[in-house]
């Protein structure tokens, strides 16, 4: 096998040994990234690229902080390794950290993945309902459009088909309902939460299931992966009362929208709204080492206590909560309050929405620019009337014109299924104002090229 360090060629043995993901074969389709600082990523070339799209939108705090480096290594120095069959001090911190964040009694458990910690709410959610006595509740609603994960419950619980009919049958139980999508209908404003046309929709689809087969809702509080779908403001109160009128679970993935990227330091603290079940990963450890959580509501949790032998949850995961990633993870959390990064979020985001609005009437494609916090998309259409989703190779166009100048973003939306016409925007949360700047002007440039 030849040696990396000696090959002049490594984009050649990339495409020899990695599976990439997402990816068809293509000779120059990756990029190999060897450094990165700030807001900034370097290719093995030496080309450097604003990341716009902070990796995976999971890097909040930016790249190159030798703190958390120096926190795993100080804790992999004093206890590497311990499941949490039992427990160590650097998860227990970091659970009591989550719940002051949180602003409710949570329990949490840990994992790896946002598809785990998915996976993990769902079982739990499952035996939760058992454990009372509810036997037939096992179903799930998510939405159309949502990305959930990778795993066979999760994936089950996306409502992307184009990302599942490959790989059918997924997990039974899980249900879809359409998104709000603000852009395209006309969801009322002025009613109140139960009255939105979206929140009926599950109201109903739960009375036609049977309410007592109903496990929960699970939703991101602003859909991320299918095209930056922000719902009218009293959408989760009203998904939460429909909850608790049929007596199911609302469960929260905050796995992007969480630390930060909305401008809170979780998505549902936007809309006022208490979940039952919180999923986060990606931006706990600002992607730095591997961990996720779910953050259950204690009284969910008081129903598992005193259980006999045979009704404890039968959950356990190897790697979760490693001490090294939840020391991290600590300190990750601690630097992101001491800079205040929630709150540059929410007034950086402010400033790039801003700057994209005006696209809206002088752009012939641009037909909508919206988001909270450092999480913004920009959704191209061919006419602004039918609002026809843009041909993928404009998209393209303007993607691969922003990397020409070293900037990286990203696209999504699955407007139909498979078409990824927005736009999408999620720079590092601490991106200095020049880069933002520069950011803005090379996408409005690449934009007015099509
Ligand atoms: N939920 C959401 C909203 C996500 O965006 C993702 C990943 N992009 C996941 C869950 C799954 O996370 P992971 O890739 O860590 O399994």
């Amino acid at each position: 096998m030849a040696n990396i360090k000696q090959s002049e060629d490594i984009q050649a043995l990339d495409q020899e040994y990695v599976w990439h993901a997402m990816k068809p074969y293509s000779p120059d389709a990756t990029m190999v990234i060897e450094k990165a600082e700030g807001s900034w990523i370097t290719d093995h070339t030496g080309k450097r690229y604003l990341d716009a799209m902070s990796g995976l939108w999971c890097v909040n705090i930016g790249y190159g902080r030798t703190e958390l480096a120096d926190a795993a290594y100080e804790q992999l120095k004093e206890m590497a390794y311990f499941p949490l069959t039992q427990s160590h001090t650097p998860a227990i911190k970091l659970a009591e950290k989550l719940n002051e964040m949180l602003d409710g009694e949570y329990v949490i458990f840990f994992s790896n993945s946002g598809s785990e910690a998915n996976e993990t709410a769902f079982k739990l959610a499952r035996q939760y309902h058992q454990q009372k006595g509810d036997h037939a509740r096992y179903k799930f609603i998510s939405r159309y459009r949502a990305y959930h994960g990778n795993s066979m419950g999760s994936l089950a619980a996306t409502g992307q088909a184009q990302r599942k009919y490959k790989y059918e049958p997924l997990a039974p139980g899980f249900i879809h309902v359409a998104p709000p999508d603000s852009y395209r209908s006309k969801d009322d404003a002025d009613c109140t939460p139960t009255e939105l046309e979206s929140v009926k929709d599950i109201d109903r689809v739960m009375t036609w299931e049977l309410s007592e087969t109903i496990a929960g809702v699970i939703m991101e509080p602003i859909i991320t992966g299918g095209g930056i779908l922000v719902p009218p403001d009293g959408y989760m109160a009203g998904v939460k009362e429909v909850c608790e009128k049929h007596g199911a679970l609302l469960i929260v993935d905050e796995v992007i929208c969480g630390f930060g990227r909305t401008g809170k330091p979780f998505g549902f603290m936007n809309y006022g709204v208490q979940p039952d079940i919180i999923t986060m990963a990606k931006g706990i450890t600002s992607a730095y080492l591997p961990l996720s959580a779910t953050a259950v509501k204690k009284e969910i949790y008081e129903a598992f206590k005193g259980s006999e032998e045979y009704d404890y949850f039968r959950h356990v995961n190897t790697f979760g909560g490693n001490p090294a990633a939840c020391a991290l993870a600590l300190k990750n959390l601690e630097m992101m309050d001491d800079e205040k990064l929630y709150e540059r979020s929410k007034t950086l985001g402010e400033r790039l929405k801003q700057s994209l609005s005006s696209l809206t009437e002088e752009h012939p494609f641009v037909g909508d620019v919206r988001g909270k916090g450092l999480l913004v998309g920009i959704e191209l259409v061919k006419d602004k009337v039918t609002k026809e989703p843009l041909e993928i190779g404009f998209v393209n166009k303007v993607i691969a014109g922003c990397k020409q100048k070293g900037l990286i973003i990203g696209k999504n939306g699955a407007t139909v299924a498979g078409y990824n016409n927005v736009i999408t925007l999620a720079p590092p949360l601490n991106i200095a104002e020049e880069d933002l700047e520069f950011m803005i002007k090379t996408l409005i440039e690449e934009l007015k090229a099509i």
